[in-house]
């Protein structure tokens, strides 16, 4: 008797901050179930801001508790992505889901998506959402009204550093009209998960 071996597959999305990653898939995740992805929900020592469910779109820690789970080994990767904020994805949720088949998506910065895409090599593929300009992106961050102007200010002084990483990613997607951008998300994963 033959044995199959169930493993399911990585989509990492990488995009400066209001670039629209997190707009895409949940788009994806919402109209496309055949794609059976579920979202790795990271850690972070930032609060919540908006509508945020702990354990939903995050799981809120303290400083110290975060530090407690990159002692314990608990990170697959986490990187401080803004001073004193830090960000990290846990590695058994993750491991968890590819062992029974399900495919993950990530929502995670420039070098967390390189280092994702490194581990888990060809059953990854990374994807960069570019923005139109930064003078859009700060546009979107404003419009979105969920960060005050400090860290508005903070998100678009790192935007031009973390555009130079698109070149190493898998593929790039620019999102300025939002219809296109997931058109051509949906046909990347149609392809990669589903091989159509
Ligand atoms: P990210 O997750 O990359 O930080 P979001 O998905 O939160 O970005 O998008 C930032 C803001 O820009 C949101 O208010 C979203 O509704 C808006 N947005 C996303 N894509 C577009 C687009 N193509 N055109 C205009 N606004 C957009
Ligand atoms: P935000 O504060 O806007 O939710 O996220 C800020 C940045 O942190 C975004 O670029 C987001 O993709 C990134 N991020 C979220 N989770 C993780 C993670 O687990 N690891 C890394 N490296 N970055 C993350």
């Amino acid at each position: 008797m033959s044995t199959v071996t169930v493993a399911g597959r990585c989509v990492i999305f990488s995009a400066p901050s209001g670039s629209g990653k997190t707009t895409i898939i949940h788009y994806l995740m919402r109209r496309h179930p055949e794609f059976r992805l579920s979202f790795s929900v990271s850690a972070t020592s930032r609060l919540p801001r908006g509508s945020e469910r702990n354990g939903v779109d995050y799981f809120f820690l303290s400083p110290e508790e975060f530090r407690q789970k990159i002692a314990l080994g608990e990170l697959l990767e986490w990187e401080e992505v803004y001073p004193g904020r830090f960000y990290g994805t846990l590695r058994s949720p993750v491991e968890r889901q590819l062992s029974l088949g399900g495919n993950v998506v990530f929502d995670v910065d420039v070098k967390g998506g390189l280092n994702i895409k490194r581990h888990f090599a060809d059953r990854a593929l990374s994807v960069f959402i570019q923005p139109p300009s930064v003078d859009e992106l700060r546009r979107r961050l404003t419009a979105r009204a969920t960060d005050d102007e400090r860290q508005i200010l903070q998100r678009l002084a790192k935007a031009e550093y973390e555009m130079s990483f698109a070149p190493q990613f898998d593929k790039i997607i620019v999102n300025d009209n939002l219809s296109e951008a997931v058109e051509s998300a949906t046909g990347l994963l149609s392809r990669f998960l589903l091989g159509v």
